[in-house]
């Protein structure tokens, strides 16, 4: 019988997508299934942003069996309770997007649909106070969750803020702990077979050729074996996110870590606030077609916590996905595979998913054509899913301040999005579709927090009489000040458990 079984992977890139592969693949084929190579260029270098991750990167963590605190405490990292959006829906205005839950459904109707109903009535100003991570975000305040029967302290959402850089050497310690070769040097030309095409080898600068049966592309933008040797094709958003480049500089962090990253809108774009131990990660997200450089970074130096501590540097992005992901031998990942802007730190669970869902359809050598599309399909959705849920931010704003929140407000957007906002437009109503990454809560939060304004609320609501939804309300609003109340400060709780 043929040995069909896949006995060399070669991963080309050594960035936060490259070091989770080889992790990742090390991990769970272990050490005799396959030779694992891993390629990077120094010289080149990785792209150094991607700082702000969601709650399922502690799955992540979990599945390569590493702790926490020794993973935070690598990192220079903190801990990270949701986003909080200023001047988004309008100017002067602010809401926060938590991870978790808000308050908790009764009676099979979900909770916002009782919020709604108050808040209607002018009862329920504020959302935030039926959410734990919310609550206790906006107080500093952190710890993970406890054994405490049905207290909100049992069921506490985070995720982390890290230093990209650091994670990549965190992984590439923890990889090449696993057998994972590590190979330093630029490619410089990628072999196809004469017979069908697939990648046979790449070549480096000295001229070693590195064979492989299957190739991980994790080469960043430039999509090295994906676009350039594959032509996988390129699925262009930018008419639904024009933002197109980004001017990142590190300042010097404050004595307040919060425990969430912040986003806040400018004329043509954002900023993103991200605290870490030794420093805070900054960025600009702007629209070329609406601001130059110079402004974006004038803009972005204005509104630091403390001096800088490099120099702003550009990056220039384009959104969208390729066409295919998985191309033949080669599977492409992280920048490699496509990019949607960080408003919603979601570029890392998609290496992630990518990666598991990647192992479901792990293949062997003859590389079954079914598996493939029916991975790119998933990926497809995947993004378009969070495309829908980015877009949202923009589109749904009242800001009239300048020509981008103009196209923002007024541009075409996905059916699939518009949909959903009709259906909140009349009751209020969010639904998880399939197996997307944002729930209800998250849709809610942002629709609410965009102020959008619902003509009514869930008629099912009513079967809860007035004073008991009254009632009920006050008892989880209390349960939450308490809770969040007990909770140490962040940065307490990071020097005693994880400090760098
Ligand atoms: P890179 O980091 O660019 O790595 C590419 C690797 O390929 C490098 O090691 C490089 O040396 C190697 N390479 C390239 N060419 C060659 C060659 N010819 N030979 C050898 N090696 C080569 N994601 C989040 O989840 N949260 C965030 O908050 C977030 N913020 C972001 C902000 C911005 C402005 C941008 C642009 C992205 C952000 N992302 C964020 C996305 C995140 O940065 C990336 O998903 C993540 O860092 C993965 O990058 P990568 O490994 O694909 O690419």
């Amino acid at each position: 019988m043929t040995d069909n079984r896949i006995r060399n992977i070669v991963i080309v890139g050594g960035g936060t997508a490259g070091w989770m592969a080889a992790a990742t693949l090390s991990r769970i084929l272990g050490p005799d299934y396959a030779r694992i190579t891993l390629i990077e260029s120094d010289e080149i270098g990785i792209i150094g942003v991607g700082e702000a991750t969601i709650p399922q990167m502690a799955t992540f963590n979990r599945m390569l069996g590493i702790d926490e605190n020794e993973f935070v405490r690598a990192t220079k990292g903190s801990f990270k309770l949701g986003i909080q959006f200023v001047d988004w829906g309008r100017r002067g205005h602010s809401y926060f997007h938590p991870f978790g839950k808000y308050g908790v459904d009764m009676q099979g109707v979900s909770f916002h649909a009782y919020f709604l109903r108050l808040h209607q009535l002018g009862e329920a100003p504020d959302i935030d106070q039926w959410s734990l991570q919310a609550k206790a975000g906006q107080m500093d305040k952190f710890m993970r969750p406890v054994d405490a029967g049905r207290s909100p302290l049992s069921d506490i959402a985070y995720a982390f803020h890290f230093d990209a850089g650091l994670y990549a050497r965190f992984l590439r310690g923890y990889a090449e702990a696993r057998g994972v070769t590590r190979r330093e040097g630029k490619v410089v030309d990628v072999t196809l077979r004469g017979e069908d095409g697939f990648v046979q080898s790449v070549t480096m600068e000295d001229g070693t050729t590195i064979e492989g049966d299957l190739f991980v592309d994790c080469s960043g933008f430039r999509g090295l074996i994906i676009e350039q040797a594959l032509d996988a094709g390129f699925t262009d958003w930018s008419k639904y996110l024009p933002c197109d480049r980004a001017i990142a500089v590190p300042c010097e962090s404050v004595p307040e870590w919060t425990p969430y990253t912040r986003s806040t809108a400018h004329k043509a774009g954002w900023q993103w606030r991200i605290p870490l131990q030794h420093r805070t990660g900054n960025g600009h997200v702007f629209c070329s077609e609406y601001m130059s450089d110079d402004e974006a970074t004038a803009i972005l130096l204005a509104n630091l916590d403390g001096k800088p501590v490099a120099d702003p540097r550009t990056v220039r992005f384009r959104t969208g996905h390729r066409n295919k992901f998985w191309v033949k031998n080669c599977v492409a990942l992280g920048l490699a595979g496509g990019f949607i802007e960080p408003l919603e730190s979601t570029a890392i669970w998609l290496i992630q998913s990518g990666l598991s869902r990647f192992l479901t359809m792990f293949p062997d050598k003859q590389f079954n054509q079914a598996d493939i599309d029916r991975y790119n399909r998933i990926m497809a959705t995947d993004y378009e899913e969070i495309r829908d849920f980015i877009v949202l931010h923009y589109h749904a704003t009242e800001r009239d301040d300048s020509p981008f929140w103009d196209y923002c407000r007024n541009m075409e957007i996905p059916e699939r999005l518009a949909e959903k906002m009709r259906v909140f437009r009349s009751h209020g109503r969010c639904f998880r579709e399939n197996e997307e990454l944002f729930n209800d809560t998250s849709w809610f939060a942002v629709m609410h927090g965009q102020l959008m304004t619902p003509q009514g609320f869930d008629p099912v609501a009513e079967v809860m009489t007035l004073d008991e939804t009254r009632a009920r309300l006050a008892h989880i609003r209390e349960a939450i000040a308490n809770s969040a109340e007990y909770m140490p400060n962040h940065r307490d709780f990071i020097q005693e458990n994880c400090a760098a």
